[in-house]
């Protein structure tokens, strides 16, 4: 059959671009995908079966300017009449940079700011999870469920550097529970996680994040002794790694949420001021939302507020660990 190139350009959040992996699942059989992403998301990535090029764009740092946008576009450069970009992050400069690559068949969602530059522009329902709305950007409807699951590929390397954190914990047989207290923005981190440490009787807990996370993985470790540090001491697909050997995982509304789908481990998705109906709910087959029920302020915005408009914070105050502990209870029953 007659091969089509796909580029898709990815250069969001780490989360948007696990989120993209169905997409590419769904463009790897009509021949080979180029992938552009960010310094940080390019980890991800690394060996995936679906992507056959992994182009880094360092917009902030070695591409930065005009000079490395058309460095880019050079080196993205097609010539294949029938190439298609999908455009996963919609800004002018992704759209503006697949044009200057000779893309003709240029594609994106509707609702980005740089449909302009589209050939074809999606139009997605309010509510749709962000898996599916990107799938459909390879023209397909009604994806079944399991279509929409993530899928990352951590490597022989980065499973034996989960397997050796834990053994050097003493703890390569237990049944683990991943805890993933952080989040770039405040309001989205749970406060109570120190607490449900704590409370862990029969799963041993796993503290999981980024170096930045360091501080609140002291909480969780000051509270219950027994937890494993792994804030910043794997790689992205070693975390992933980490988490698929876990028995469940408690998250906010971060990446290791999505690292969670992509690795189907049974999944506690707590969220205070945003909302799954935003979609980047989790996507595991287990899983539970933990929300508080009746605050009518909730969602009061997209990422999560610097601080709590109201003062109060009780989208996740009032969230408690006897209601997370059920839901622990029920993914892992
Ligand atoms: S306004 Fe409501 S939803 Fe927003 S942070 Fe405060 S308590 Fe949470």
């Amino acid at each position: 059959m007659h091969a089509t190139p796909s580029l898709v350009i990815q250069t969001s959040f780490l989360g948007d671009v696990v989120l993209t992996t169905p997409l590419l699942r769904r463009l790897a059989p009509r021949g080979p995908v180029t992938v552009v992403t960010t310094p940080a998301a390019a980890g991800l990535l690394e060996g995936h079966p679906d992507v056959a090029r992994l182009v880094v764009y360092d917009k902030r740092g070695a591409d930065a300017g005009i000079g490395g946008f058309v460095r880019l576009a050079q080196a993205l450069a097609t010539d294949a009449p029938d190439a298609v970009a999908y455009l996963a992050q919609g800004s002018h400069r992704t759209g503006a940079l697949a044009r200057a690559a000779g893309y003709h068949h240029r594609v994106g969602l509707a609702t980005s700011s740089g449909r302009i530059w589209y050939t074809t522009a999606v139009d997605t329902p309010t509510g749709m999870h962000h898996a599916e709305r990107l799938w459909r950007l390879a023209g397909d409807r009604d994806a079944p469920a399991d279509v929409l699951r993530p899928h990352l590929a951590p490597g022989a390397e980065h499973v034996d550097a989960a397997m050796a954190l834990l053994r050097a914990h003493g703890a390569q047989d237990e049944p683990l529970v991943a805890l993933a207290p952080g989040s770039v923005w405040g309001t989205k981190r749970w406060p109570h996680y120190a607490q449900l440490a704590h409370a862990l009787r029969e799963l041993r807990p796993v503290v999981i994040g980024s170096r930045d996370d360091a501080g609140i993985a002291a909480e969780v470790l000051a509270a219950a002794p027994r937890a494993i540090d792994a804030t910043g001491r794997l790689p992205l697909l070693g975390a992933a790694a980490l988490i698929g050997r876990c028995r469940a995982v408690v998250t906010n509304d971060s990446l290791p949420l999505h690292l969670a789908s992509a690795m189907d481990t049974p999944t506690v998705a707590i969220f205070g001021p945003t909302s799954p109906t935003f979609g980047f709910g989790p996507l595991a087959s287990r899983r539970v939302l933990v929300e508080h029920p009746g605050l009518d302020c909730r969602p009061c915005h997209r990422h999560g507020p610097p601080h709590c408009p109201l003062g109060h914070f009780r989208c996740m105050t009032d969230v408690l660990v006897p209601q997370v502990m059920d839901a622990l209870r029920q993914v892992t029953a």
